[in-house]
């Protein structure tokens, strides 16, 4: 027999990621899902972006490259980084990985470690806080409320910090709740940091991602002084609806960088040639596939809003960005629904699906009892069927 890890065994599984997978065993199984869980662009990559990988691989791009990614991957991140968000890099500045989810481990790997404090604010990505602990580090949740529109104040950062804070991790916009903070409100936060060692990951994944007259901020250019205590964290899989390609990046001070690289290079050498090559394509191609796929998920931001705001009980605040509608179901907890009672987030999304076929991620699993998560990057059909039966299905309750 062999016996597996105590870090094995310390990681919760990724609750998004069984979510998504209980969906299509159901499917495989023949059952109709109305699947909300996995936040996912249900759109193809764009065409130039695979013929970019098609070129790229028949033209014999299908070696190791150097364990950061290509010169010129990294050249069209810092392109992309001047021109989007005005922010200078170098490529020494530069790092790709398998995925954003792995450019966070490797930051955390790389700069926290056992006695280390990681502030998170919750509700977080389901991720952030099992990624902290395989460090070795603390995952320090500061609580914010749907009432200041799950936004951590500068007070609540303070208070939080002991001499063992090292990182704070911020995520705007964010998962699960579409929160976008204001420029003057990322301001107020780091200022609090600046007499501090602290340093700052920010998770931007979402940043081509905002609705109305929002816009995304790129925390590393609120202050001169940040740039050099900050490491940025992105990826293509939600602008570019690139998720299987698992292209994600990190922009951070060369120490860091090096570090993070030293780490990959025993971990996973470089990202998949093939992907670098598309991530080009994506960065430097035309941008107006992202601009439609953002008009497309601000009409289903609409009527997703407007379904649920027709849900006795159903309290959310307007998501800003992303494509997250994160809600409060604490009304029916308490409740039975086809023989079964229903008493936190888990419980509910558990008879939900198995009743009504409805897929929703539990809220307890973004540090947030009393909500649940649906992701709206699915088509409108879809939405409108599944808000239907979620409606039903609520009204069922006795
Ligand atoms: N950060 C956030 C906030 C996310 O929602 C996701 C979702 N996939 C990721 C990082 C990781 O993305 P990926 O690994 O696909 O690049
Ligand atoms: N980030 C997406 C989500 O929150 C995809 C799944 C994952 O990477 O966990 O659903």
């Amino acid at each position: 027999m062999i016996r597996t890890s105590k870090l094995a065994a310390s990681v919760k599984p990724s609750a998004t990621i069984a979510a998504g997978t209980k969906a299509r065993q159901l499917k495989a199984a023949g059952i109709k899902v109305f699947d909300f869980s996995l936040g996912e662009p249900d759109f193809n990559t764009p065409q130039h972006i695979c013929d970019a990988a098609e070129k790229a691989a028949e033209s014999g791009q299908t070696h190791y490259t150097p364990t950061a990614g290509t010169a010129e991957v990294k050249a069209a991140i810092c392109k992309w980084y001047k021109a989007f968000h005005g922010l200078d890099c170098t490529p020494e500045q530069v790092i790709v990985s398998n995925g954003a989810k792995h450019s966070i481990h490797n930051a955390l790997a790389a700069t926290v470690g056992p006695g280390d404090e990681v502030i998170i604010p919750t509700p977080y990505w389901v991720s952030y806080s099992d990624l902290v602990s395989m460090t070795g580090a603390t995952p320090v949740l500061v609580n914010t409320t749907a009432e200041s529109g799950f936004k951590m104040s500068p007070a609540q950062l303070k208070a939080a910090l002991t001499p063992n804070s090292r990182l704070l991790m911020l995520n705007s916009p964010n998962n699960p709740t579409g929160t976008v903070y204001t420029r003057a409100e990322l301001e107020a936060l780091v200022d609090a940091l600046e007499k501090t060692e602290v340093a700052v990951l920010s998770d931007e994944i979402y940043e081509q991602l905002t609705y109305g007259d929002l816009t995304p901020t790129c925390v590393a250019t609120l202050r001169p002084w940040l740039k050099d205590r900050t490491i940025t964290i992105s990826g293509a899989s939600k602008s570019y609806a690139m998720t299987g390609w698992r292209m994600g990046w990190a922009v951070a001070p060369a120490a860091v960088v090096k570090a993070m690289d030293t780490i990959q290079s025993q971990e996973t050498s470089c990202p998949s040639s093939v992907s670098q090559a598309a991530l080009v394509a994506a960065l430097t191609g035309p941008q107006e596939c992202v601009a439609e796929m953002r008009k497309e998920f601000a009409a289903r931001r609409e009527l997703t809003l407007s379904l649920l705001n027709a849900i006795p009980g159903v309290k959310l605040p307007a998501p800003g960005g992303a494509f997250y509608a994160f809600f409060d179901v604490t009304a029916y907890f308490g409740r039975t629904f086809g023989g079964t009672k229903v008493t936190d987030s888990l419980s509910f999304c558990n008879a939900l699906l198995e009743q009504a076929h409805v897929n929703l991620v539990p809220g307890v699993a973004f540090g947030a009892e009393g909500f649940v998560r649906m992701s709206f990057a699915t088509n409108r059909a879809t939405i409108e069927a599944g808000l239907a039966k979620l409606k039903e299905w609520l009204a069922s309750a006795n």
